[in-house]
């Protein structure tokens, strides 16, 4: 039997991030850095809920990498040898252009002036106010400084990694003899990255710590702009299979004046936040350029050996990079609905935080022992969560706002025919389930989710 208890109330998406920003501060998703100080510009702890959602997230991009054959996994130091950055190009081109406003003494980035504030007037961008003074752009390298050891000197700088792509490139032949892989193969990595970004902000959305998760797929010269098609293709559908709704995601090719200096080709997958259509993950093909300037720099031959083919070339990389944190936003974003008096998170069950919640109707012995005995059930195959504080209605109000798919409630009934009540998230339908089949049942119902 199902039953939707509930009538049918208009939903309502998200379209300021305040809204979201105080759900995750309330609910232990994300909070403000070293708050109890004032907090620190654009850094964020995750908090009990967001640490699983996060998880669950990296989890699904590294089984979707590591599962494959191809694929081998890495977790490379964030400090390097400063020559892999003189390398790479950051050193010299890794800049915004800064501008400063010397009336209201606001830095923004020159070319993103039309997505800032003027500070005298916000409705204004900088520069539009008669009294703004910008000063001519200069270019500002995003990379942070630090020593290593204990003398503050030139020979002592080290950088703190702004992408994670350069620890794979100076392992590639490491991973390759180690794994045995032949050409074409891949390596992927998750970890943290830092950025000195002139304007973070839109909460998780620019940060200046946050975390890449990072792919590079080495080819054979010639085979690249296939691969690169491939490789769209399998990401688009990763994050489709997230559950972020197909309307909600565009792509955009970089026209010749958007590519990076490495970049043969590039294309971005795109999310529509509240702020905009803003990219999520960057899909580039970045030809030889890294191992060939790598081999310059070391001394080091990066060429590889086909064994079969007898010849030696070095390899193109087509790289798949995502941010996790912007991942997680895109995430949330799409997940948040208000429909009449409650606030929920449609999340994808995989990604969800707890997959199961378990209430007694009542806090009364009797039901509190079956309900023990479901709880330890449920626990053994799924990640889930107790509650028997306020009504049944506050219950599931509570479980809706942080995703939870499934609330399975045991009452007086269950202790005659051992059956409880399951309640879904996104439907609000009620269904009788024999205890003896609750497993399977939550098994069945996440492995047919489907986004709305
Ligand atoms: P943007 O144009 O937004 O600055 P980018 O083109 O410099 O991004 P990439 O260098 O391609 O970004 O990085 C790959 C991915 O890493 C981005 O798609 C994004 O998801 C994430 N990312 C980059 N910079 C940041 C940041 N400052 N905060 C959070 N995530 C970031």
């Amino acid at each position: 039997m199902t039953e939707n208890t509930t009538p049918v109330t208009p939903s309502r998406e998200l379209t300021d991030f305040a809204d979201l920003v105080s759900l995750c501060k309330r609910r232990g998703f994300i909070f403000p850095s070293s708050e109890i100080y004032g907090g620190i510009g654009s850094c964020w702890d995750y908090g009990p809920l967001g640490v699983e959602l996060k998880l669950n997230i990296k989890n699904s991009w590294w089984r979707a990498m590591t599962d494959r054959d191809d694929i081998e996994g890495l977790d490379a130091s964030i400090l390097m040898h400063p020559r892999t950055w003189e390398a790479s190009g950051h050193v010299e081109g890794f800049v915004d252009p800064l501008v400063d406003c010397k009336t209201c003494k606001g830095r923004f980035r020159a070319d993103k002036l039309e997505h800032a504030n003027c500070g005298k007037k916000s409705s204004l961008r900088p520069g539009q106010h008669g009294e703004c003074q910008l000063t001519e752009p200069r270019q500002f390298n995003l990379m942070f400084k630090t020593f290593m050891g204990p003398l503050e000197e030139s020979s002592s700088v080290v950088y703190l990694r702004p992408e994670t792509a350069q620890g794979i490139f100076v392992n590639f032949e490491n991973v390759q003899q180690t794994a045995r892989q032949k050409i074409p193969f891949g390596i992927a990595q998750i970890g943290k990255a830092f950025r000195n970004e002139i304007t973070p902000g839109n909460f998780i959305f620019r940060t200046r710590e946050f975390e890449q998760m990072e792919m590079q797929y080495f080819v054979k010269p010639g085979t690249d702009m296939e691969w690169f098609e491939k490789w769209k293709e399998v990401r688009v559908n990763w994050h489709l299979g997230n559950g972020l709704r197909r309307s909600k995601l565009r792509f955009h090719p970089h026209g010749p004046t958007e590519l990076a200096h490495y970049a043969r080709a590039a294309f971005d997958v795109e999310y529509e936040f509240p702020i905009g259509w803003q990219e999520i993950e960057g899909i580039h093909n970045r030809s030889d350029f890294d191992l060939r300037r790598h081999q310059e720099f070391s001394g080091k031959k990066c060429e590889y050996f086909d064994e079969a083919a007898k010849e030696k070339y070095l390899p193109f990389v087509i790289e798949t990079s995502v941010g996790c944190d912007r991942a997680l936003l895109a995430v949330l974003c799409d997940a948040y609905r208000v429909e009449g008096e409650r606030t929920v998170l449609k999340l994808h069950p995989k990604l969800a935080p707890y997959k199961v919640a378990v209430f007694p109707l009542m806090k009364k012995p009797e039901l509190l022992e079956l309900t023990d005995k479901v709880y330890a059930d449920m626990k053994a195959n799924f990640r889930a969560t107790y509650d028997e504080g306020g009504t049944i209605g506050k219950r599931y109000r509570r479980q809706d706002e942080i995703g939870t798919p499934f609330c399975i409630t045991v009452d007086y009934d269950g202790l005659t025919d051992q059956t409880v009540t399951v309640r879904e998230r996104d439907g609000m339908t009620q269904e009788r389930v024999a205890i003896g089949n609750l497993t399977r049942y939550i098994q069945d119902k996440m492995a047919a989710w489907k986004s709305e």
